[in-house]
């Protein structure tokens, strides 16, 4: 655990989350500034700063991780599109510093862009989604 970051106290339990998956090595929760409803991030309990660092078993947890996280996304928006994306440093927007990946579900024609502003959520609408999201896990 690192000192002070936020996914790290997450991971503890110290800080809440709206959790749709998790397994020995890995976390999936709810964003809580969303792209669009359903954007879920994955981590794993260890704390790597990115990918330049992960682990080969924390990422390959972390990818296996992301790709059931889709598929119950999936199964529960039908959404148009879904980038599976992760970040690392300034100039490409990361700004929490515990390696992780976005289970990002697109609109057609949304111009979502790849440094998109930090807008909240809706928590209600969020924290029920999650639970949709965690009963498609499969
Ligand atoms: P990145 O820009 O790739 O580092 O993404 C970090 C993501 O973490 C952003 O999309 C934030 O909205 C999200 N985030 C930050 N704090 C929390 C939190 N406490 N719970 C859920 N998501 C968070």
């Amino acid at each position: 655990m690192a000192a002070d970051c936020i996914f790290c106290k997450i991971v503890a339990g110290e800080i809440p989350c709206f959790k749709v998956f998790e397994d020995e090595d890995t976390l999936a929760f709810m964003d809580i500034n969303p792209v669009h409803p359903g954007h879920v991030l994955v981590i794993p309990r260890e704390h790597y700063p990115n990918v330049f660092e992960v682990s080969d078993e924390a990422i390959a947890a972390t990818a296996r991780t992301a790709r059931r996280v889709a598929r119950a996304v999936r199964a529960t928006l039908q959404p148009d599109g879904m980038n599976l994306l992760q970040c690392n440093g300034e100039a490409a927007a990361q700004s929490v510093l515990h390696f992780h990946m976005h289970v990002l579900p697109r609109a057609m024609n949304d111009r979502a862009a790849l440094n998109w502003p930090l807008k909240p959520g809706n928590m209600d609408e969020i924290q029920s989604l999650s639970k949709r999201i965690a009963r498609a896990v499969e």
